[in-house]
């Protein structure tokens, strides 16, 4: 295999200059604004886009390290110059899909799959992209760089993936977490995994302010989506989807959307297989916030002339509690080119769809929850029509959101009235009332798909 390929960081906003992918550098030297991965897509179309299939599709599922991996499968489209013994992997990527079949037609479509990107290590899309954010420290490590550990602002998500991944390189990583503001499960993943875990007194505004401020100094690398090699592993599931659906495009994609990393990278994914010749069409996308953290639908309406960020309130699909995102410039420009839609989802929306949703055998984070509502409202509206292959992305793993759920089937989620509610019911061990109990419950699910 030629080994030519390259990959490089260049300004999103076309000023000069290349900068290497091993160099410690977050913004354009220029114009201050953001970076993105670039690559030479010459070099990847001197091989025919029926190799590209031939060479993922063999690759798929094997255990040849790392190309196990959905996201080191594709390693030639990803960092194609780093050396496999530095590459940090738990064999993320290639999550299923749900063919949600029985709660689509609840919603009236027919062709709806659910990609469980919560069915990954650290339990969330996460993984795919620190693989190689962590991958790419570990090979500027062993090329003798000065860095000596990794750091990120967080909830949630990015400190378990960042954690992990370090802990399986030995390499140091610090999580910088609002103090009181983050559940003992949020907390946990980071401190098994040995992560300095610096509870600060402030938001996680203020969080990301101090994980920036100290990774001016260039041996703390920062394991933030500012870093674009932090999205660039998590392209990959684009490929994925098109590919578990025999090379097929959908005709829509609706993912939740917070700091707008990942809708970038998804649409990355799906530009880069068209260009090099491997599909001819592209999806429409649908990006789904919280309505109390939703400064993109409030630029959606007015047609992306104009961004305001918004203080973001809280909101029960906490990763995407941000008012500020860093990659709102990326995120328009992949909504334009994929004559893409935004929607909303209320508390009571999205909260009432993730157990909706429960109830037809899924177990979802409130994120995907957002997406599903927004689905609603979109086939209701007829933007989606019922004929339609729609696939939503999952982002996390419901079993992290435990406390939330008990919550909502107990009854104590403040304002929300449980129209799902299931509470375990509790008997003596007298036959006639477990008959009884069966019965009514049998009912129950019967009237369900009514
Ligand atoms: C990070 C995250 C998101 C949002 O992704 P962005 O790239 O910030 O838009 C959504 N859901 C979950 C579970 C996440 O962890
Ligand atoms: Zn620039």
């Amino acid at each position: 295999m030629p080994m030519n390929y390259n990959a490089w960081f260049q300004c999103i906003n076309g000023c000069p200059g290349q900068f290497s992918l091993l160099e410690v550098i977050y913004r354009c030297p220029s114009c201050g604004d953001l970076l993105e991965v670039r690559h030479d897509i010459d070099a990847l179309k001197t091989r025919a886009a029926a190799a590209w299939i031939k060479l993922f599709d063999d690759r798929c599922r094997q255990n040849v390290y790392p190309y196990g991996s959905g996201v080191w499968a594709k390693k030639e489209w990803v960092v194609p110059f780093i050396d496999n013994e530095n590459i940090v992997s738990t064999f993320e990527g290639n999550t299923n899909l749900f063919w949600a079949n029985r709660y689509g037609k609840q919603l009236d479509v027919e062709d709806l799959w659910v990609k469980q990107c919560g069915n990954s290590h650290t339990g969330s899309f996460k993984d795919l992209g620190m693989t190689v954010l962590v991958s790419v420290v570990k090979q500027m490590m062993a090329d003798g760089q000065p860095i000596d550990a990794v750091a990120c602002a967080s909830t949630g998500d990015t400190s378990a993936a960042l954690a992990a991944y370090g802990a399986a390189a030995g390499i140091p990583t610090v999580v910088f977490l609002p103090r009181n503001k983050v559940s003992p499960a949020q907390l946990v993943q980071p401190l098994a995994n040995g992560a300095l875990v610096l509870s600060l007194d402030t938001d996680f505004d203020g969080c990301m302010a101090a994980v920036q401020e100290i990774t001016k100094h260039k041996h703390i690398y920062l394991a933030n989506s500012m870093n674009s090699l932090r999205i660039e592993g998590q392209k990959t599931v684009a490929i994925e989807i098109v590919q578990q659906f025999e090379w097929e495009v959908p005709d829509w994609v609706v993912l939740p959307g917070g700091n707008l990393g990942n809708v970038s990278a998804l649409g990355n994914g799906f530009l880069m297989m068209r260009e090099l010749g491997l599909i001819s069409k592209l999806p429409r996308i649908c990006v789904a916030q919280a309505e109390n953290a939703n400064p993109f639908y409030r630029a959606y309406l007015k047609n992306f002339e104009h961004f305001e960020p918004v203080t973001a309130r809280e909101t029960l699909a906490s990763a995407i509690q941000i008012g500020n995102p860093v990659s709102i410039r990326k995120a328009i420009a992949t909504l334009q080119r994929f004559d893409g839609v935004v929607e909303q989802a209320s508390e009571l929306e999205l909260i009432e769809e993730t157990a909706r949703a429960d109830r037809t055998g899924m177990f979802n984070c409130p994120h995907t929850g957002v997406g599903l509502a927004a689905l609603r409202k979109l086939v209701k509206r007829k933007v989606i029509r019922s004929h339609e292959r729609i696939v939503v992305i999952s982002t996390a793993n419901g079993l992290k959101f435990t406390d939330q759920k008990i919550a909502y089937h107990s009854g104590t989620l403040a304002g929300i009235h449980p129209s799902q509610q299931n509470r375990p019911v509790e008997l003596s061990a007298d036959t006639r009332q477990i008959t009884d109990a069966i019965s009514h419950h049998v009912e129950r699910v019967r009237l369900l798909d009514q």
